[in-house]
């Protein structure tokens, strides 16, 4: 099924009437309609979809089309590129570059080519560019605050939102903590923010074992890779789950902690870093990342998206 038919599947295709005067149009292209006030309505054209073929996340060739003039009136097409919109074209097809890693929006709109009826623009497409795109968790500054809920945390230019959920159960929120106010704190002590998990109604962050799980915006292509790394005790297993846009399960990465850099102040056991990596071998919609029943928090989750 292709971007435009799985979108126009799940929301329809919007018609949006609009009036125009034909009194100064030849009779006849109208097949002899009685010359008054006529009403042409153009329907709102496909979702633009992007040429997979040609690696649409990085630049490509994006399609719409399949607009109609009610009086059966030739069409123009004009796309929005973040804001950057085309001329119009008879041609319903466009090529675009990306400047900047990221997630960026296309839409698309057409017109009747004689009277300039517009049709509704489509919903926006969302497209994740090519490039290193890196969330430390840095922002929003904690100043004296040791952690805070942040529930959901998103991050729009990497296109990805974190946040937690535990089928049955329901009882955790993600939020930032500081490095060293956390269980899963891994010395030297620091004001580093990491991304934790704590029990909800709490405001308590980095003191509970929640999943962690990421939603992209869009998807993740094929080729990309993934890389979390996770503060967690030593020789504790963390588990990566990668789900596809249908939500199956499609591939499980699993790394133990290994002996690491000890505690920096907290009871228990010595904490260590791991990291996690994943290379994507078709489009994925969110990741879990499991500590086994073990406090952990992330930091530097990156998404790598190569060049063609
Ligand atoms: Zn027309």
């Amino acid at each position: 099924m292709t971007l435009a038919k799985k979108y126009k599947a799940r929301f329809g295709v919007a018609i949006v009437a609009m009036l125009l005067t034909l009194a100064g149009c030849s009779g006849d292209e109208d097949n002899g309609n009685p010359v008054g006030t006529l009403t042409e309505t153009v329907t709102t054209p496909n979702i633009p979809a992007a040429d997979r073929r040609i690696h649409p996340l990085t630049e490509g060739v994006y399609a719409t089309g399949g607009s109609v003039s009610s009086m059966g009136h030739p069409l123009e097409y004009r796309f929005d590129f973040d804001g950057s919109v085309t001329q119009w074209s008879q041609d319903s097809l466009a090529s675009h570059t990306w400047g900047t890693a990221g997630r960026h929006i296309v839409r698309a709109q057409s017109r009747c080519a004689l009277h300039d009826v517009l049709s509704p623009w489509t919903l926006n497409v969302l497209i994740l560019a090519h490039g290193h795109l890196v969330t430390d968790f840095e922002t929003p500054v904690l100043g004296p605050d040791t952690a805070r809920v942040v529930n959901p945390y998103s991050n729009d230019e990497a296109g990805v939102t974190f946040s937690t959920d535990e089928p049955g159960f329901n009882l955790g929120h993600v939020g930032l903590v500081l490095n060293r106010s956390t269980t899963a704190c891994v010395a030297p002590k620091s004001d580093n923010q990491k991304l934790g998990t704590g029990r909800r109604g709490t405001g308590q962050v980095g003191w509970d074992a929640f999943e962690i799980r990421a939603d992209f915006l869009p998807y993740i292509p094929p080729g990309a890779t993934l890389r979390v790394q996770v503060q967690i005790r030593q020789l504790k297993d963390v588990k990566l789950t990668v789900f596809s846009p249908q939500h199956r399960a499609i591939a499980v990465v699993t790394k133990n902690a290994g002996v690491g850099a000890g505690t920096c102040g907290y009871f228990g056991e010595p904490r260590t870093r791991v990291t996690l990596e994943y290379t994507a071998s078709q489009d994925v919609k969110l990741i879990r990342i499991d500590g086994g029943s073990f406090d952990f928090v992330i930091d530097n989750f990156e998404i790598d998206i190569p060049q063609r």
